[in-house]
C-alpha cells in the first residue's frame, strides 16, 4: 500500500505523473501462498470494475468521497488475507465469503436476513431458508416453495444452503472485518449462490473476473 502525491498534468494529458510516493504497508506471506495471491488479484479484478474512472483534472475531485468505502473494503481484506496467510489458515472460500459480504453491506445490497422478502415473518427462528436473488433477500421454506411452483428454480438458492448462507452472512455483518476467523463452510454451493448474488446485484458477468478459476 503506498501514498502517492501526483502531481500536475497539462489538461490535455491523460498521463498521471507521480512526484511522491511512500511504502505505508506491504504483505510478507501472500505471496507465497497460490491461493492468497489469486485471491488479492481477485479482489484487484472486483474493484477495478466496481470504481468509477478517475478524472486527474476534476476540480472538485478532493470532494468526493465515494470512493472511501471500497478503499477501506479492500484495505481491511488485504489485511486480513495476509493475517490468515501468515498463519497458514488460508481457506479461499472463506476469505471470499467475508470479501464479498463486507462490499454488499458497503454498497448497500446486502441481503435482507430478518424478515422473509415476501410475507416479512421473522426468519431467525425458521428452518429451512432461501435466497431469492432477484428480490434482495431471504425467503421463508413456505414462501420458496409457492415461488418454485410459480416460475421455477432461477434465482433461487436451495433450501440447505440458503440456511448455512444466512447463517455465514449473519457472522460477517455482525463482527468487525479483523475480528472474522475463518468461516466453516460446508457445501461449497454456499459460495457460487453468493457470488451468483453479486453478479446479479452489479450487473456482473462470471468471466470478467479471471483470477475466480484459480480460488475456486
Ligand atoms: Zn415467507
Amino acid at each position: 500500500m503506498m501514498k502517492v502525491e501526483l502531481s500536475h498534468t497539462r489538461a490535455t494529458s491523460e498521463l498521471h505523473r507521480a512526484k511522491e510516493w511512500l511504502p505505508l504497508w506491504s504483505y510478507e506471506h501472500i505471496r507465497l501462498n497460490y491461493k492468497a495471491f489469486s485471491l488479492l488479484c481477485l479482489y484487484a479484478e472486483v474493484m477495478g470494475e466496481l470504481s468509477p474512472q478517475e478524472n486527474l483534472h476534476d476540480e472538485h475531485g478532493d470532494f468526493d468521497d465515494t470512493m472511501e468505502g471500497l478503499f477501506r473494503v479492500l484495505s481491511n481484506a488485504v489485511v486480513h488475507l495476509e493475517g490468515r496467510a501468515s498463519q497458514k489458515q488460508c481457506d479461499p472460500w472463506s476469505e471470499l465469503s467475508i470479501f464479498l459480504g463486507k462490499l454488499l453491506i458497503e454498497q448497500g445490497v446486502f441481503p435482507i436476513r430478518d424478515n422473509c422478502v415476501f410475507c416479512d415473518k421473522v426468519l431467525n427462528t425458521q428452518g429451512a431458508l432461501t435466497l431469492v436473488t432477484d428480490h434482495g433477500g431471504f425467503s421463508c421454506g413456505e414462501c420458496a416453495e409457492h415461488l418454485v411452483e410459480e416460475r421455477g428454480r432461477e434465482h433461487l438458492s436451495g433450501l440447505q444452503e440458503g440456511r448455512e448462507l444466512w447463517e455465514i452472512l449473519g457472522s460477517v455483518a455482525n463482527q468487525r472485518y479483523q475480528e472474522l476467523g475463518a468461516l466453516k463452510i460446508e457445501n461449497p454451493e454456499v459460495v457460487h449462490t453468493l457470488l451468483h448474488y453479486f453478479y446479479y446485484q452489479f450487473h456482473f458477468q462470471a468471466h470478467q473476473f479471471k483470477s475466480l478459476k484459480m480460488i475456486l
